[in-house]
């Protein structure tokens, strides 16, 4: 045997082992330094990469799934010649590294943190984001993602932090900046409040049960008689300063003198009933005025509009110091605030015997406590969603803080114009963020932590709020410090005390960090060099991010090159998180969008649909999936899931998938073994394929461009859902009826179209789906293009003429009609080797292609004409037809029980004088005796199940036929070896009958009868 021309394909796949030969080939080969250069100076798509948190010490399935769509796009705009970036980001500051860093450290508040030092503690959550962004890049290589590594921006660079600092002082100037003072959510154990879009992660609200207690407020001017509120929060109680009722709702009194809401207690008798708004302005005893802070406070009923009738008492339990909207409420009525817990959540000293105690710990004391001295009327327990610190799973209590804000209301209108430009997909997350932009309050950038942006807020006492804008201003104006300023960090930076420029006297920073999302917001502006006046090579690498990046900062000139980004990607949670930040940002600083068009996605889940949760024990390593299914089957998992629905990701779903892919592997292993037994081996010029083909043939190349065209409007669609369905359903061409009908002439050898066309299908085929699967399709190219671009990556798109459409729903009809006749024979028991007389077939013209049809069917003739052999069976559909029908069903269904009703068009039929559409009636069609019939899409067919011995003999001649090739299969001979045949005594008829016939189809040189079937080479 001759060399073979292309290296024989193994029986399927070895997807991780191929894949770690692709990445030594891609790094040994410089493959995607070159598709960067071939692209060079082409039109720009632009991509800016959301940055991922560099905490995690592997990467997780999850944050691949991302990766993979960033990846695609990415490498389907580079198909099609376009320059683009490639600047991988990481996420370096905030409570997600701080939290780490303490957990291995074993600390467990900020005062252990301060103790231990805040250099080191600096030092410490910067190891962690050089480890986490080398695990992340090595997981994100493996993936197969090509990004310029090396070269990430990391958001705790100096350059980082002085963009955001030129952010802040921008809107200081226009008067955007304040300091809130107000009661926000906050985490005891973190120390430092939230903000509002913190709060809409995942996971933040959990099933919670927390204590239910109905407590009475006794009146002062109205003996025996007191006001219940109902409370969740008995932590707060000794913060009660105010009792609210709704003006305008009824309030009775119980015979005990229990003032309550008549509405919610509608069972009750009450002995005197009034509006609240006579309530209001009678004062009352506090639940703990032996304490010194409720001594002090004279407790009175007051007027709320938003108090609701849906639970509770009507009566509202008033704490500004422990509550948002108390809060609100105590500026209106004028009421004192007071503060029961500090930063820890802690009582202070003077709550007396609460004092020391966190906010749970003292429930219990407490209810104890209302218990003795009579306030408590009930307590039990109530199940609710309760907010929990994102961070480290604390649940949140509200608390008095002084936080620094970024007004919105100004610039509300402009973000949501803005938006509306925005082309989202799905489009129902465009919907969510307008939602969103309407209703966000202002933005809290503060936070009481150490590992973050330090803000630049210098407040002076003489009333003067200096904000320092960059780090030249920041040395101008130092009045120290500034030997020791290894980064702009604390604790370094709170040692640079500057100048008031009102009064001239020192002023200090305020010790707060900012909020991370002005870390990743700022990106679009930071990392592309917006007003900068100069090319700096390597000039983001500053601050902590100095040896970690040669990440240059680019001028000006590049920002106006690459800005908005075309298309940025992440999910759907990111759409008050990092779509938000660089959104507002960008619009607060050059008044618009910062992309154009964006792609979001749901959630992953488990292949059962549950969270996966390390603690559950279903959580995968993305080191576990690259080796047990391969980086291209999980790119295809990823690839084949609509972004609006959960992603259920796991290893079952990877063995279908697998299953799935053989049939393209099989596919080219087909044409790699017949191409090598005639010695076919084509040029890459012959790729533009011309004239002498079969019908057949043409019908693949038209095919195959509309596969192409599909894809393309997929991929521009963003779509990678669309690009797996075009695929599946190509393929299914491909390999189940063009090679299905082609067998025949792979085999004969002698024309070599079919083998030009197949290579050109499966070529064109490659290069489609190079992006998603960039391991296997690279691997299969370097096996098939024996003299093109060494790699599929290199090669471009496609680009192929629009396809003959008409051509294409002519075979789509007859295939339509093959798959019928199929349903009708699995559906009489008669085997597929059967031979059968004739088939019937009524809706479809199938011009030109009868012979076609009978062949795959196996029958004599293919006839067109009614189909008579039916009986039609027509049933109410009882969900649709009951409503409409009312009481005129009985006679409708007995009308077509009785077969009394016609059909018409389109599947319509008209019975008991009422017209029923398609989708109120379920229809059966059934043989008559004799007849297998199956219909759909208004075509049917009627296969004639009568066989005579003519039929059955031949029937036996195929099965015979099948056996021997299962049997040289077996044997393991060659596709060309001739043999030798001998059939058992039974089937001599069938030897003399069809033996010629027999021998053509086995290659048997001859046929002799003896005991058993046997074979063997001539
Ligand atoms: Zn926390
Ligand atoms: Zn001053």
């Amino acid at each position: 045997m001759p060399e073979p021309i292309f290296q024989p394909l193994s029986d399927k796949p070895d997807h991780p082992g191929l894949e770690q030969e692709m990445l030594a080939r891609w790094d040994a080969e410089e493959t995607f330094a070159k598709l960067r250069e071939q692209n060079r100076g082409g039109p720009t798509f632009s991509f800016v990469d959301g940055p991922v948190t560099a905490n995690r010490m592997s990467l997780g399935v999850h944050t691949a799934w991302g990766r993979t769509l960033k990846d695609v796009f990415q490498r389907y705009k580079a198909l099609r010649g376009f320059d683009e970036r490639y600047q991988n980001g990481f996420d370096c500051q905030g409570l997600w590294i701080e939290v780490g860093v303490e957990r291995s450290l074993g600390l467990n508040s900020k005062r252990e943190i301060e103790e231990f030092g805040l250099e080191e503690f600096a030092r410490r959550c910067r190891e962690v984001v050089v480890q986490s962004s080398e695990a992340l890049t090595r997981g994100s290589i493996r993936l197969g993602q090509w990004m310029d590594w090396g070269r990430d921006y990391f958001t705790f660079s100096d350059t980082n932090i002085e963009y955001i600092w030129k952010f802040l002082k921008i809107l200081h100037g226009r008067g955007w900046l304040y300091m809130g003072h107000r009661a926000t959510e906050w985490c005891p154990r973190c120390g430092t409040s939230l903000s509002q879009h913190e709060l809409t992660q995942g996971g933040v609200y959990q099933e919670r049960a927390d204590p239910s207690l109905f407590v009475r407020f006794p009146l002062l001017d109205f003996e025996g008689q007191s006001v219940v509120v109902w409370t969740t929060t008995p932590w707060t109680l000794p913060a009660n300063v105010a009792a609210a009722v709704h003006p305008d709702e009824e309030y009775g009194r119980r015979a005990n003198g229990e003032w309550v809401a008549v509405k919610l207690f509608p069972e009750d008798t009450f002995v005197e009933r009034v509006p609240g708004r006579e309530l209001v302005g009678r004062r009352y005893r506090g639940p703990f005025d032996d304490l010194p802070p409720g001594s002090q406070v004279e407790h009175r009923v007051i007027p709320w509009e938003d108090v609701t009738m849906d639970q509770g008492t009507g009566v509202v339990h008033i704490a500004p110091g422990a509550g948002g909207e108390d809060f609100e409420l105590s500026r209106v009525h004028d009421l004192p605030v007071l503060s029961p817990v500090d930063e820890s959540g802690r009582f202070y000293d003077d709550y007396g015997w609460l004092h020391g105690l966190t906010t749970t710990e003292a429930a219990d004391q407490i209810v104890g406590r209302l218990g003795e001295t009579g306030f408590l009327v009930e307590a039990g327990l109530f199940t609710h969603a309760y907010p929990h610190c994102w961070r480290c799973d604390t649940p949140l209590i509200f608390r008095l803080s002084d936080d620094w804000f970024i007004a919105v209301d100004e610039i509300r209108p402009t973000l949501l114009d803005e938006n509306a430009k925005v082309e989202w997909v799905p489009e129902y997350m465009g919907k969510r963020m307008d939602d969103w932009l309407r209703n966000m309050g202002d933005w809290n950038i503060s936070r009481r932590r150490y590992y973050g942006l330090p803000l630049p807020f210098y407040p002076c006492s003489c009333g003067h709020l200096n904000i320092v804008g960059s780090r030249a201003e920041l040395e101008e104006r130092a009045l120290g410090g500034l030997e020791q300023l290894e980064e702009l960090r604390r604790p370094w930076i709170d040692r640079v005390p500057i100048r008031c420029e009102s009064c001239g006297e020192p002023v200090e920073r305020i010790p707060e960090v900012g909020d991370v999302w002005l870390d990743a917001g700022i990106v679009p502006f930071a990392t592309l060099g917006w007003e900068n006046p100069q090319w700096v090579e390597e000039g983001y690498a500053t601050g902590a991010a100095r040896g970690l990046t040669k990440a240059d900062l680019p001028d000006h000139e590049y920002w106006e090159k690459w800005f908005p980004a075309d298309w940025v990607s992440e999910m759907r949670e990111q759409i008050r998180l990092w779509f938000y930040s660089q959104f507002f940002m960008s619009v607060a600083l050059v008044g618009r969008s910062p992309y154009q068009r964006v792609l979001g996605y749901e959630k992953m889940l488990d292949e059962q649909g549950r969270e996966m949760h390390a603690s559950w024990g279903n959580t995968i390593p993305a080191e576990d999936a690259f080796a047990r299914m391969g980086a291209d089957v999980m790119r295809w998992q990823y690839c084949a899931q609509p972004p609006e629905r959960n992603l259920l990701f796991g290893f079952g779903p990877a063995e279908t998938i697998k299953r799935e892919f053989l049939t393209f592997w099989n596919s080219v292993k087909f044409f790699v073994d017949y191409a090598n037994t005639v010695g076919f081996g084509p040029s890459w010029s012959a790729l533009n394929l011309e004239g002498g083909l079969d019908p057949l043939d043409r019908w693949l190349v038209e095919r195959t461009h509309a596969f192409v065209r599909d894809a393309e409007g997929a991929y521009e669609g963003t779509l990678t859902v669309a690009v797996m369905r075009a695929y599946t359903e190509y393929l299914d061409d491909l390999s189940n009826w063009y090679i299905r009908r082609s067998r025949r002439r792979f085999w004969d050898g002698d024309d070599h179209a079919p083998f030009q066309t197949l290579w050109y299908a499966i070529v064109q085929t490659l290069r489609v789906m190079a992006p998603i699967l960039p391991f296997v399709t690279d691997h299969l190219w370097r096996t098939l293009v024996l003299d093109g671009p060494e790699s599929v990556h290199l090669a471009g798109w496609p680009e192929v003429p629009e396809p003959n459409r008409a051509l294409l729903d002519e075979i789509a009809a007859v295939r339509r009609v093959v798959e019928l006749g199929r349903q009708a024979r699995s559906s009489s028991g008669i085997k597929l080797r059967q031979p059968l007389r004739r088939l019937v077939v009524e809706g479809t013209s199938l011009d030109g292609h009868l012979e076609e049809v009978a062949d795959e069917l196996r029958v004599k003739e293919v006839e067109l004409g009614p189909v008579e052999a039916v009986e039609l069976k027509v049933k109410p559909n009882l969900p649709k037809l009951g409503p409409k029908l009312g009481k005129e069903l009985g006679a409708v269904r007995e009308a077509l029980a009785a077969g009394e009703f016609e059909e018409l068009p389109d599947g319509r039929f008209r019975v008991a004088a009422h017209e029923l559409a398609p989708d109120e009636v379920l229809v059966e069609r059934g043989g008559r005796e004799g007849w297998a019939v199956a219909s759909g899409d208004g075509v049917t067919v009627a296969l004639d199940l009568g066989l005579d011995d003519e039929l059955v003999l031949e029937g036996e001649a195929y099965e015979l036929i099948h056996q021997v090739n299962s049997l040289r299969k077996e044997r393991g001979f060659e596709l060309t070896d001739r043999i030798a045949l001998t059939v058992p005594k039974a089937q001599r008829k069938l030897a003399d009958r069809h033996g010629e016939w027999i021998s053509r189809e086995v290659l048997a040189t001859s046929i002799d009868v003896g005991e058993t079937l046997e074979i063997r080479k001539s």
